[in-house]
């Protein structure tokens, strides 16, 4: 398999990730995976299960028994994915902020971790992937071939949400989307078991003042960079 057949993207809500990551698989030809839809997936079964998020024994049980399925398949509403889980399409309830006030608990706990983490390190293993979350450099792909982390400042990133909700006519409140960026990133920061941070052998991309197609850019050229023997990072 040619290199760099896994590329780990990580980076905090809002920095860029998924849509440099999606771009950058399509570009190569790579499976695109968001590791942060199996982390929503879980948040949402135990909130619509009506379980305590505080609960960790009650919500790492779900976490080992839910079957999360993410397909090209669905209908042509604007999503890029579908997110199935137990068989149900879930991919816009899982945006939806009760699922965002509580998933960075849900993430904290080891068990839902490590549950997650297998499945996609399952998932890297069969063939050259894009993978985008948190810690896919640091703990679920520590080995992959090329390791980005994108950076953004919480006021950009506020911004770029605000314009994604402008389009889909939802209402606005920078203020109060500054500060839910801000304390998410905290949690995912100290959270003692996967903390959101660079590997050191990862290459730091801050995307404030880039384009789309710019980060696209900077991607191939360490893209190329790794095919042509040049050690990254
Ligand atoms: O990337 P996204 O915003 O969809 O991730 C949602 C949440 O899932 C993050 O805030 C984080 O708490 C968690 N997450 C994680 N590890 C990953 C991906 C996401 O802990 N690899």
């Amino acid at each position: 398999m040619s290199k760099p057949a896994t590329i780990a993207i990580d980076g905090f809500a809002g920095s860029g990730k998924s849509t440099a990551a999606a771009r950058l698989a399509e570009a190569l030809g790579y499976l695109y995976f968001d590791t942060g839809v199996m982390y929503r997936a879980v948040t949402w079964a135990i909130l619509e299960r009506g379980i305590d998020p505080r609960d960790e024994e009650r919500v790492s049980e779900v976490a080992e028994a839910l079957i999360i399925d993410v397909v090209a398949e669905g209908p042509d509403d604007g999503r890029q994915f579908t997110v199935l889980a137990d068989g149900v399409d879930i991919t816009w309830a899982i945006r939806e902020s009760a699922v965002e006030a509580n998933v960075s608990l849900v993430s904290s706990y080891p068990r839902v971790r490590t549950v997650l983490t297998n499945q996609q390190r399952r998932i890297a293993a069969a063939g050259p992937v894009v993978m985008a979350g948190r810690d896919i450099g640091t703990v679920v792909l520590p080995q992959a071939d090329l390791k980005i982390f994108l950076e953004a400042s919480a006021e950009e990133r506020a911004r770029r949400r605000c314009k994604q909700l402008k389009e889909q006519n939802k209402p606005i409140d920078y203020e109060y989307i500054l500060k839910a960026i801000m304390e998410r990133d905290k949690k995912d920061q100290t959270n003692p078991v996967s903390p959101t941070i660079p590997a050191e052998d990862a290459v730091i991309l801050n995307t404030d003042n880039l384009k789309v197609d710019e980060v696209l850019g900077e991607l191939q050229t360490l893209v190329q960079q790794v095919r042509n023997g040049l050690k990254i990072g």
